[in-house]
């Protein structure tokens, strides 16, 4: 079992946990999301850092 965070730059993620559980969408609103199966967290980042 991982407690990692994962980062990803996608606003939807998808965890089946390697084939542990179905395969989920999780929708990374405000930031942040978990695996309601696994428990993973995703986080997301932005991918461009361009300054306005
Ligand atoms: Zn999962």
């Amino acid at each position: 079992m991982t407690s990692s965070t994962i980062k990803v730059t996608d606003e939807v993620v998808s965890c089946s946990d390697n084939g542990q559980h179905p395969l989920v969408y999780i929708k990374l609103s405000n930031g942040r999301g978990v695996c309601q199966y696994c428990g993973q967290v995703f986080e997301r980042v932005e991918e461009k850092t361009k300054a306005a």
